[in-house]
């Protein structure tokens, strides 16, 4: 059993400490709204399977998923469409460009997102969520994120959803590329608009930590014993996490802290101790990879001094 009281003794210093590497980082822009937050925050939650948990730092900070979302995403459209389906839209491999970068769709055939982890891969991944409209499709992915957070509260930050949608040319060049490669097939602007709705999902620390020890538990939901993911599409999204989680920092992460993580460019990661603990962690200031920089040196901190590497 995890010591959550040497964890919790250790916290205030670690947090003070990491907190001022924010200054070398910035809050994202691309997306107006993002850029509202306090740039020093950093604030985490650690969740064991026995529903202890420690927080510090910034915890009542909302922050929306962001690319956190798509590791769910993923594992929704598994659930719906299968392996075979899924990765016919998607590969599985790292891309070392940036979350956004479109070269290799073109350079590398046959055209399809190197993963699901990366905008492009994502799109493909919303245009596989069931639901007959994307009205629909949006709220069985707010359900699936209110089931497994366990809290009926969490919804769409509508402010951020309207900011992206009207600045995201990027997504938008990727996704009608997408189409012209045959990824994806019918409405454009709808698959676009599950996406942002999804990536606009407002969430705490407490919330992401929950998500993530659901993963750490390899999808069964360990107060009442019930499999809410399959253990394999658990699996799938958990190296995902290693390989491409962290964007094309994904290595350094890797041997930094050593655990499946996933970053969103609001600043937010989730990561896990498998089958122990989930984190959920936020520092909105972030470095040139979209990762956040209080937030992974806080990580490296924890990891290194309480040996959580998996390696
Ligand atoms: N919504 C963001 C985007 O599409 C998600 C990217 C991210 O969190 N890295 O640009």
């Amino acid at each position: 059993m995890d010591d959550l009281e040497s964890i919790k003794a250790y916290l205030p210093e670690a947090v003070r400490a990491c907190r001022t590497h924010s200054e070398q980082g910035e809050v994202a822009a691309y997306i107006p709204e993002l850029s509202k937050v306090p740039s020093d925050a950093l604030g985490i939650c650690i969740l064991d399977r026995y529903d202890q948990y420690v927080l510090e730092g910034d915890v009542e900070l909302p922050f929306t998923l962001q690319s956190i979302s798509k590791v769910f995403t993923l594992i929704l459209a598994l659930m719906d469409h299968g392996e075979d389906a899924v990765f016919s839209k998607v590969g599985k491999e790292p891309t070392g460009d940036d979350f956004n970068s479109m070269l290799k769709l073109e350079l590398v055939e046959p055209g399809i997102p190197f993963n699901p982890m990366i905008n492009a891969g994502a799109i493909a991944i919303s245009s596989l969520i069931a639901g007959s409209s994307p009205q629909e499709k949006s709220e069985r992915v707010l359900t699936f994120f209110r089931q497994i957070t366990r809290n009926h509260t969490i919804d769409i930050n509508h402010d951020v959803y309207r900011s992206e949608a009207a600045s995201a040319h990027r997504n938008r060049s990727l996704s009608y590329f997408l189409k012209d490669n045959g990824v994806l097939t019918g409405d454009v602007e709808e698959v676009l608009d599950v996406y942002f709705r999804h990536c606009s999902i407002q969430v705490t620390c407490m919330d992401v930590a929950r998500m993530a020890l659901l993963l750490a538990c390899d999808g069964t939901d360990p107060a009442t014993g019930q499999q809410l993911i399959p253990r394999r599409y658990v699996q799938i999204a958990k190296t995902f996490m290693i390989t491409c989680g962290m964007y094309n920092a994904s290595g350094e992460f890797a041997i930094g802290v050593g655990l499946p993580a996933k970053s969103g460019v609001s600043g937010g990661i989730l990561t896990l101790v498998p089958g122990r603990l989930g984190i959920g962690v936020v520092g909105p200031a972030l470095n040139n990879k979209g990762n956040s920089v209080a937030g992974v040196q806080l990580l490296e901190t924890l990891s290194t001094r309480f040996e959580w590497s998996m390696f």
